[in-house]
């Protein structure tokens, strides 16, 4: 253990190549550098001693808050028992085959086989793959095309990160166009008309899918990819109606459609999956994050029937499928996942997420919605977001120079609150973990209202 904090923190500079960081900035000591210690509920407590109450949950991910010794202690016995074996030609471990039992328990109907990665952004792969092996054992080959949409989130690989529709993570990187496109984004705050009902905004998102699926051309389009609120570009819940028409427009043109759940699978919408909540009817369902609280790294794909009966055609054809990752369904990741989804169940935080949820976003709203600097309050169950604007009737835009909303966040943290200013937009973003008290709700709305006034 290091205990000289200078040491420690030229160390960090000179070598930890940080994700998402501006480097030049970190190097010359001009940026955020916080070496977090310890976690417990919804603190989280950094080497100098300093507590902040998490508002976004690490990255979305600790559903049921930090400390959580029942997880731990299944990971270090799985570890003392079997750390590693590989998943390949039918091998697996005890807790491996029990999280799938679990997770297809209580995935939507029809979801009943699932396939383990590490990240978000594997599991995304691995549905393109699927995908395009699935139309080739129905013979056709030129279904393929995968329609996400603008400021959908879905990952940072090469393909995943061609599927995500947000500026950042395709300026300055050479990702491939094809055989990715992207539709409007369902935002409602944003619609082209001020005068548009939800319900006609909706059709607009439909009949704006379906004019780029006529202008391809349906043989071309194999799959419609869609998170069921949109999340990191900027807590956005679907306009009334608009799963249902997005679902008729896919099932006239025989696509297929993936429910990307790894912020809202396991209970951040107070239901188990965003896919029930809304009534969407997804072929595969993407999983991370809440699978196991973020205590290990796991994420997986859910197979719906229809496309489980031609992958497995397609190896009576074509021998075993040529797809695996040496991690897949990690023994100690699988442990973390069983507790995880145990203590989801015993403490009711699926339940949690809907009604303190709704306090939530009910006392924001009422805190917020009139401030002249606030556009929109919006949220769902325990994610929510506070959308800041220069001008409150046009809706209009702070000049991104401005940094409005990363100043609301770092005035938050200043008064102990962790909150995400989102990468597009002055929208700052909310999604604390699934065992929130109201206290702790009014703790994290009382400092963003103090942090918007005190920017203003
Ligand atoms: N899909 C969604 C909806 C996400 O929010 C994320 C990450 O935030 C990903 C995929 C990618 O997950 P990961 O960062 O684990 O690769």
């Amino acid at each position: 253990m290091l205990k000289n904090r200078d040491t420690l923190e030229a160390w960090d500079r000179d070598h930890f190549f940080h994700p998402s960081t501006h480097l030049a900035q970190f190097a010359r000591g001009d940026a955020p550098q916080r070496v977090i210690e310890g976690g417990e509920g919804v603190y989280i407590t950094d080497r100098e001693g300093e507590t902040s109450l998490d508002a976004f949950a690490g990255l979305y991910c600790v559903n049921v808050g930090y400390g959580r010794t029942e997880i731990a202690d299944a990971i270090a016995e799985q570890a003392k028992k079997l750390a590693y074996y590989h998943a390949y030609v039918g091998h697996g471990s005890e807790a491996s085959i029990e999280l799938a039992r679990k997770i297809v328990e209580r995935a939507p109907e029809g979801l009943n086989h699932v396939y383990f990665g590490l990240s978000g952004s594997d599991a995304n792969e691995t549905n393109i793959k699927l995908i395009w092996y699935y139309n080739n054992i129905l013979g056709r080959p030129e279904k393929k095309k995968i329609i996400s949409r603008w400021r959908g989130y879905h990952g940072s690989g090469v393909m995943t990160g061609s599927l995500t529709g947000l500026k950042l993570f395709h300026d300055a990187f050479d990702l491939p166009r094809a055989p990715i496109l992207h539709t409007e984004a369902p935002y409602y705050f944003r619609r082209p008309d001020p005068a548009m009902s939800e319900a006609a905004f909706s059709d607009w998102c439909a009949a704006k899918l379906e004019e780029l699926i006529l202008e391809e051309g349906p043989d071309t389009v194999a799959a419609f990819i869609g998170e069921p609120v949109l999340g990191t570009g900027g807590i956005v819940p679907p306009p009334e109606g608009y799963w249902a028409k997005i679902q008729a427009v896919l099932d006239k043109y025989d696509i297929l459609l993936v429910a990307d759940e790894v912020v809202t699978g396991f209970g951040r919408l107070g239901s188990m999956f965003g896919s029930d909540h809304y009534g969407m009817k997804p072929d595969l369902i993407t999983i991370a994050k809440g699978l196991t609280s973020a205590y290990a790294p796991l994420s997986g794909s859910i197979v719906g029937d229809k496309m489980w009966a031609v992958l497995e055609k397609g190896t009576d054809e074509m021998g075993p499928i040529g797809h695996g990752w040496t991690y897949s369904a990690h023994p100690l990741c699988a442990a973390a996942g069983v507790a995880n989804l145990e203590l989801i169940d015993s403490l009711k935080l699926v339940d949690n997420a809907r009604e303190t949820g709704a306090y939530f976003n009910k006392a924001m709203a009422d805190a917020l919605s009139d401030h002249p600097l606030v556009g929109e309050v919006r949220g769902e169950g325990l994610l929510a977001a506070v959308e800041l604007v220069e001008d409150k009737t046009e809706r209009r835009l702070f000049d991104a120079s401005r940094k409005v909303g990363p100043q609301v966040a770092a005035s938050m943290l200043e008064r102990g609150v962790i909150a995400r200013a989102m990468p597009q937009g002055d929208i700052i973003g909310f999604a604390p973990p699934l065992c929130l008290t109201r206290e702790e709700a009014d703790i994290i709305v009382d400092t963003a209202k103090s942090a918007v006034d005190a920017v203003a």
